[in-house]
């Protein structure tokens, strides 16, 4: 790495973050899971794997529509676990915490995730608080870590091992509302229709399309850098084409709107209780009508496929007829998006 300091795109999720965790943190630790990033690391137990994880919460404002921070540090976990295949199980939270806080708001944070861990099913069990000085971190920052159980036979889905050619590519919702609700409440921007944030654990979900013997060849959380660096990550880390369509892509309104004006573009944006899901094209109706029963899958929609043109790019049809080529993206983030 260049000698230099980090900057705030360094934690977005998109190039830079990519070119820290390779040129620092893999450099001096090693990748656990090989080269392909994975949303929890797969260590072998006896018969059964166990999912590991771990991610920090700093989001401003802590508390959004749709959720606070606490409810963050929850569904995050617990989703990066379960999009590993991995039934979550049990949480540790730490809680940095500046001087001055209200304690009031503190317990709601605390009430919020007990409710979000009891409807995902884990127990939090262990907890570290740390208070700092006023004004050497802002309000109030939590780390969650979590670990899960999966079967041996699911290894792959988090590394994509089996995708193919033809293969459907699903997500369960809408993109960009977790951004959207976030930075409308952090800028104070009222908008004809207020933007609820995604934010919901997705564990029960995903657990009925695996009971259900969908073949679940990959999945993914699109949390920062959003559907767009989920689906680069995919055809560079598999060299396997894909091409999406913008119009099968579940989009807002007001999402729609707010990006347009702010000049965002919501397949870069942060979402909170979306997975991506690759299944064999057979199979896709199925999948579709499972995650249709659950509250965040109403709209679950094929968005594209794998293709054999194209290796490792990712190509969108536009809406008005064009193609457009996706790339990670390595401009402005948004930052304490999550
Ligand atoms: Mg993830």
């Amino acid at each position: 790495m260049e000698e230099g300091i980090i900057l705030l795109n360094h934690g977005g999720g998109g190039k830079l973050s990519q070119e820290l965790i390779r040129g620092i943190f893999f450099k001096h630790f090693g990748s656990y899971s090989g080269p392909f990033a994975t949303d929890s690391a797969l260590i072998d137990k006896g018969k059964e794997l166990m999912a590991f994880t771990t991610d920090s919460y700093v989001v401003d404002p802590i508390f959004f529509p749709g959720g606070n921070i606490g409810k963050l540090a929850v569904c995050g976990t617990v989703n990066d676990l379960a999009v590993s295949g991995a039934i979550p199980m049990y949480l540790s939270c730490g809680f940095i915490i500046e001087e001055g806080f209200s304690i009031r708001h503190l317990e709601e944070i605390v009430a919020t995730m007990a409710q979000e861990s009891q409807k995902a099913g884990v127990r939090i069990v262990a907890g570290d608080t740390k208070v700092v000085d006023k004004g050497k971190c802002d309000k109030i920052f939590i780390n969650t870590a979590g670990i899960g159980l999966l079967e041996p036979d699911n290894r792959h889905i988090s590394f994509g091992e089996k995708l193919q050619p033809g293969d459907s590519i699903l997500i369960n919702g809408s993109i960009g509302d977790h951004s959207v609700a976030v930075m409308a409440a952090r800028n104070n921007i009222s908008l004809n229709n207020t933007v609820i944030s995604d934010c919901a654990p997705l564990n029960a979900m995903i657990a009925a399309v695996m009971q259900a013997g969908i073949e679940i060849k990959f999945m993914r959380d699109a949390t920062r850098g959003g559907l767009a660096t989920v689906l680069c990550e995919i055809a560079e880390g598999r060299n396997l084409g894909i091409e999406i369509d913008e119009e099968k892509i579940p989009l807002k309104d007001a999402v729609e709107g707010f990006c347009e004006v702010l000049g965002f573009d919501p397949l870069y944006m942060a979402n909170e209780g979306k997975v991506v899901m690759i299944v064999p094209a057979g199979q896709a109706a199925d999948a579709i009508k499972i995650l249709q029963r659950y509250e965040c899958g109403q709209q679950a929609a094929v968005v594209g496929e794998i293709t054999g043109k194209h290796p490792s790019k990712v190509m969108m049809n536009t809406g008005v007829g064009g193609k457009r080529m996706l790339d990670m993206l390595s401009g402005e983030q948004l930052p304490r998006i999550c």
